[in-house]
């Protein structure tokens, strides 16, 4: 059951990289649109200084909290890890695959208005790790967002919502995108995002299929696109999600030889202690869904 879950996620992947061509003609008749909230994001961050910038930097943004009190977990053993891609109007996608990884900003906001009502944590991969490696506890209710393939509308859908929630996110960075490719987040949105509580991680230099690689190949785009963010941000990447959850028998040692210490699949589930924390799995949240397949997922480790 379980692996026939995991070949229909790969298969919807598949169908997913057959299909961006698609995308990529929709972000390209967005083009102009695009231009314009690129140029806004370039003004809106063109005019901060340096001290500016600290002056938002606050307490809250560590990216690794104590977190006290009741309703700490010790050994539960998973979380959900929630996986998004793109968040913008789907309305005029018409390809299935395509849809249901662009989540209207409406739809994501009362996901993350349910996440706010019902007294969630969002947690940093930071504090991921060190609940599934060191044991540290995290309130009851914990949640990851984590967003794939770094899409401009994260930084002008997703993360103002995400500010007015208080809440962190993780976005995976295709680099070999950044500030080449239109649809992709530019650096000088990385780096705000990056001072402003959002965590920056890999997700390889070119969304490479890894399981075709070889491990010297896997290693070079795994260690590039790390070297490049930390240059980019100045700050350690640890992590990274693999392009459409795709890995072989060099993948472990070629995360570990570049240097990453904790990895995701797209393999449907919670991330789990019992699972090697190179291939953690993740909770799909599908655009074609309703809040209550949302909720299901959020509450149910063992989801249909
Ligand atoms: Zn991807």
């Amino acid at each position: 059951m379980r692996s026939s879950k995991i070949r229909l996620i790969g298969l919807v992947l598949l169908i997913v990289v057959l299909t961006v061509g698609t995308v990529a003609y929709i972000f390209d008749s967005k083009k102009n649109n695009s231009k314009v909230s690129s140029n806004r994001a370039q003004k809106s961050t063109a005019g901060i200084n340096k001290t500016d910038v600290e002056k938002k930097i606050e307490p809250k943004y560590n990216k690794l909290r104590e977190f006290k009190g009741k309703d700490l977990v010790h050994n539960d053993k998973q979380i959900p890890v929630l996986m998004y891609h793109s968040i913008a109007d789907n309305s005029k996608v018409t390809n299935v695959a395509s849809k249901s990884i662009i989540l209207p900003p409406e739809v994501f906001k009362e996901q993350m208005q349910y996440l706010k009502d019902n007294g969630y944590t969002t947690l940093t991969l930071d504090e991921l790790y060190n609940f599934l490696k060191n044991d540290k506890p995290v309130p009851q209710k914990s949640v990851v967002l984590t967003f794939d393939d770094a899409y401009e509308d994260n930084y002008t859908n997703a993360y103002p919502i995400l500010k007015e929630f208080g809440f962190r996110g993780t976005i995976f960075v295709i680099t070999g995108g950044t500030d080449k490719i239109g649809a992709y987040l530019t650096s000088a949105q990385l780096k705000e995002m990056d001072a402003n509580g959002m965590d920056i991680q890999s997700h390889t230099v070119n969304h490479e299929d890894l399981d075709t690689l070889s491990l010297e190949k896997q290693q070079e785009t795994l260690a590039q696109s790390k070297q490049f963010l930390e240059k980019l941000l100045n700050k350690k990447v640890d992590y990274i999600a693999y392009p459409s959850g795709k890995y072989n028998d060099f993948t472990e040692q070629a995360a570990k030889n570049a240097g990453y210490t904790m990895a995701f699949t797209i393999n449907s589930g919670w991330a789990n202690k019992d699972t090697n924390i190179l291939f953690l799995n993740r909770v799909f949240v599908n655009a074609l869904k309703g809040i209550d397949q949302f909720k299901e997922r959020l509450t149910s480790p063992n989801y249909e």
